[in-house]
């Protein structure tokens, strides 16, 4: 098997990595993948990965919902239930810091286009990439909404974006350093760069350690927590401004998350678990399970 070899820390550079955790990928192969930590900042990184060519089947469940859009089951349907509350405060989130005016807006892995075209119908100007036939072909039948595969990433215009979003994406991209650069070239000076990621450092876990669903191994490469997602950002010309919470993000994630041990009454305990972590993110934004990170370009 072909694998991303990383042998140089994404955020510091550094090349020493120690052991972290072995998790299994409990959604799709079964198979047990490392997670090393880099021993000079702490990031995270998944170990031995299938590359670019192989990973494919890797995402290939009828329980993926992000692509497939399946509204079966208790899980799911809270997932689409929460997604629509979710819109509603992007939007908010975005609009409220670009100003009155709608601008122009580009979605990295914009999944079958729920997050574009509420955007969209609010007046913004939307482009968006993914990599999946199959999600594209959705946002095309459903909304009329042409997405771009994900070459066409490289066509795009220098500094035609007051907003670039990337939900719950950057941790699964194995082109890593080419994508920051994009984001420097394609965002305007002032305008901003959303990143939405799950916390390693999160409440759920460190409650569900090698259980815990956001490992998402070998599908997510890199587990930022938020000292290194801000240098990184730093390290390509964005200031970290704001990080808002995602805390119903606890709820399906602790939900999975207890499936994945094997535990009776998973969503009763998922709940409950995910009310405590949703709780202990209220005193502390840092124990919250996803973050949503708003850099400025400056
Ligand atoms: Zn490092």
């Amino acid at each position: 098997m072909k694998i991303v070899e990383t042998t140089s820390c994404p955020v510091c550079g550094g090349s020493r990595f120690e052991p972290f955790l072995s998790c299994t990928d409990h959604f799709v192969s079964g198979e047990t993948f490392l997670i090393k930590r880099c021993t000079d900042c702490g990031l995270k990184i998944t170990a031995g990965a299938p590359d670019e060519d192989e990973i494919g089947p890797y995402y290939q469940s009828e329980r993926y919902i992000s692509h497939s859009d399946t509204s079966r089951g208790m899980v799911n349907r809270l997932y689409h239930l929460v997604r629509k509350t979710m819109l509603v405060r992007k939007y908010r989130l975005i609009q409220n810091r670009v100003g009155q005016q709608p601008g122009s807006i580009l979605d990295i892995g914009a999944g079958t286009g729920y997050f574009l075209r509420f955007m969209q119908q609010r007046g913004w100007q939307v482009t968006g990439i993914e990599k999946s036939e199959q999600a594209r072909q959705f946002a095309r039948d459903e909304w009329n909404l042409e997405l771009l595969p994900a070459a066409q990433l490289a066509d795009l215009p220098a500094q035609s974006f007051e907003v670039v979003t990337l939900w719950h994406v950057m941790e699964h991209l194995q082109n890593l350093e080419y994508t920051w650069k994009r984001l420097t070239e394609l965002i305007r000076l002032g305008g901003l760069l959303v990143v939405a990621l799950p916390n390693p450092a999160s409440y759920d876990a460190r409650h569900y350690r090698e259980y815990w669903a956001a490992w998402d191994v070998p599908r997510h490469l890199w587990h930022f927590e938020i000292p290194h997602i801000r240098q990184a950002g730093e390290k390509h010309g964005f200031r970290l401004e704001k990080i808002q919470r995602m805390p119903f993000d606890a709820f399906y994630v602790s939900m999975l998350s207890e499936r994945y041990r094997n535990a009776s009454a998973p969503l009763l305990r998922g709940l409950i678990t995910g009310k405590l972590s949703w709780i202990a993110s209220w005193f502390d934004a840092g124990k919250c399970s996803s973050l949503i990170y708003v850099f400025r370009k400056d």
